[in-house]
């Protein structure tokens, strides 16, 4: 008898989650070629960096707090699970930006940080005006730039639009996103808009001006709000997925961390997925865990995968307060502030990278005379606040956000969030170093799937998951080892 066919999914963050949605089904649900499905999660948690907490009178996310709305990937995964009552869009725009000790209001139309017209930059006080000479030159006589292959986000900004713009008003943005440094980061697989602006070569503001539509002003409207959550948080999405994906058999277990993927063509199943006392047999297995764990899991089988285990990631500390309206004052309008790295405070440097108004985001966690509000700590190259106790980041955030805010009292509460290697850096080449592990992987019923190959963010590692489960429920009969 032929047994049924047995998919193990390992990693039980949103995209392993997202994986285990699609094999059972997705919105249609199991049928009689359903297969097993098991999903192995080595923490204790499902979700990853998808969690919740109650915090002084409400729920909130202790990781991402809201989704690109613009993606398809997290809306319709939201609607399949039937919470569409529960989605909540963004209710403020704008953001200011910290530049030589004052804060200035963002400029309209940058595209990830990129101003995408010279004259957008005169009202943004704060830089040189040696600085928007090359936002000028870049509009009327582009510099030339031979782009053939991948290359860092920062070179193709240094040379278009020079240092200045590039490490205070574009870093702060594109880097921050990422908590990782423009000089590394690859502009073919973050920033693919400003990679083909550059090859096509040209003015780069007015590619991106035209690619992303970026200033078209009426964008919003047309397109609806850019970021959504869940009025329950972020994290509610996995709960319900969690309990769904029980309801319709699929096994989820925590605390078992996957050691080994054996070949095992002559028993039942071609492999074996084991833990420290398991061995599950499967016909295909999804990999969404980080690259490094994927890397070690499958080197045996082609050697070339090593490489995977060379994908770095950046950790990152949140730190939330609740404030008295009475003694705090925030700027007059936008969602937040950027603070380029390497700003001089006292005697350091900030560990702030970027300060986010949670309550004016979304008006469900607002509450009368008091402010909600979420610092982020930490880059690629910044483990400062590793060192400190909860309690001295607390007080060390507070202290700066003291310096960039007008007015900051004692905080009436607060509550430190850590997330180590949470931002997976994609360096210059990532898009090759995916596509030859994937191709080393074709020949096997074995997939990638993650926020460490199609894409830092919700949507994206939801789409990666589930792009996986298609392609196993459509090649897993032919797939086995050799
Ligand atoms: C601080 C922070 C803020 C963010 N903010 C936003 C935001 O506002 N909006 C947004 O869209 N995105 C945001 N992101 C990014 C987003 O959270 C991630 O891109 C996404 O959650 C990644 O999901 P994933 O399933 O690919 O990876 P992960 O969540 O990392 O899941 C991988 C899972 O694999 C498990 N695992 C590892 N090794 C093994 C093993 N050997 N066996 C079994 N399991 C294993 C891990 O425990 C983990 O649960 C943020 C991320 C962080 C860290």
């Amino acid at each position: 008898m032929t047994p049924r066919t047995s998919v193990v999914v390992v990693g039980g963050g949103i995209a392993g989650l997202a994986a285990a949605w699609e094999l059972s089904g997705a919105a249609q649900g199991p049928t009689a070629s359903t297969p097993r499905i098991e999903l192995i999660e080595s923490s204790g948690h499902f979700g990853g960096a998808l969690r919740r907490a109650e915090f002084a009178g409400r729920t909130i996310d202790l990781g991402p707090d809201g989704f690109l709305a613009r993606r398809p990937e997290a809306l319709t995964l939201a609607r399949e699970l039937g919470l569409d009552e529960e989605l909540v869009p963004i209710c403020a725009s704008g953001a200011s930006i910290w530049l030589k000790g004052a804060l200035q209001e963002l400029p309209g139309g940058l595209a990830l940080g990129v101003p995408t017209s010279a004259k957008s930059l005169k009202s943004l006080k704060g830089l040189t005006w040696s600085s928007r000479w090359p936002a000028w030159r870049d509009e009327h006589a582009p510099r030339t730039m031979k782009v053939t292959e991948d290359v860092s986000i920062g070179s193709i900004l240094r040379r278009k639009l020079g240092s200045e713009l590039t490490y205070e008003l574009i870093e702060p943005m594109v880097g921050g996103i990422q908590a990782g440094r423009v000089d590394e980061l690859s502009a073919e697989a973050v920033f693919p808009a400003l990679f083909a602006a550059a090859q096509r070569g040209g003015s780069l503001m007015k590619a991106l001006r035209a690619d992303t539509g970026a200033g078209a002003g009426a964008a919003e409207r047309v397109l609806g709000p850019l970021f959504m959550t869940l009025r329950g948080g972020v994290a509610s999405l996995v709960e319900e997925l969690v309990r769904q994906l029980r309801e319709r058999g699929v096994v989820l277990r925590q605390n078992a961390s996957v050691s080994a993927i054996r070949p095992t063509p002559s028993n039942l199943y071609p492999w074996e997925v084991d833990t420290d006392d398991t061995a599950t047999g499967a016909s295909a297995v999804i990999l969404a865990t980080p690259a490094p764990t994927a890397g070690r899991l499958t080197s045996t089988l082609d050697g070339s995968l090593t490489d995977l285990t060379s994908v770095n990631s950046a950790g990152a500390a949140m730190v939330t307060f609740v404030f008295d309206a009475r003694d705090t004052t925030l700027p007059p309008t936008g969602t937040g502030v950027l603070i380029p790295l390497a700003t001089a405070w006292n005697d350091d440097v900030m560990m702030t990278t970027a300060v986010t108004f949670l309550d004016r985001k979304w008006e469900h966690l607002r509450r009368e005379g008091e402010v909600l509000v979420r610092a982020h700590v930490g880059r690629i190259d910044d483990r400062r606040s590793e060192a400190l106790s909860d309690e001295a980041l607390v007080a060390r955030v507070r202290d700066e956000l003291a310096t960039v805010l007008a007015r900051v009292g004692a905080p009436l509460a607060s509550r430190v969030q850590r997330w180590p290697e949470g931002l997976p850096q994609y360096y210059v080449g990532h898009v090759q170093l995916v596509a030859r592990a994937r191709q080393a992987l074709a020949p096997y019923a074995i997939r990638l799937a993650g926020s460490a190959y199609d894409g830092v963010g919700i949507p994206a590692s939801i789409g990666s998951g589930r792009r996986a489960a298609r392609e196993i429920l459509t090649q897993v009969d032919v797939a086995t080892p050799t």
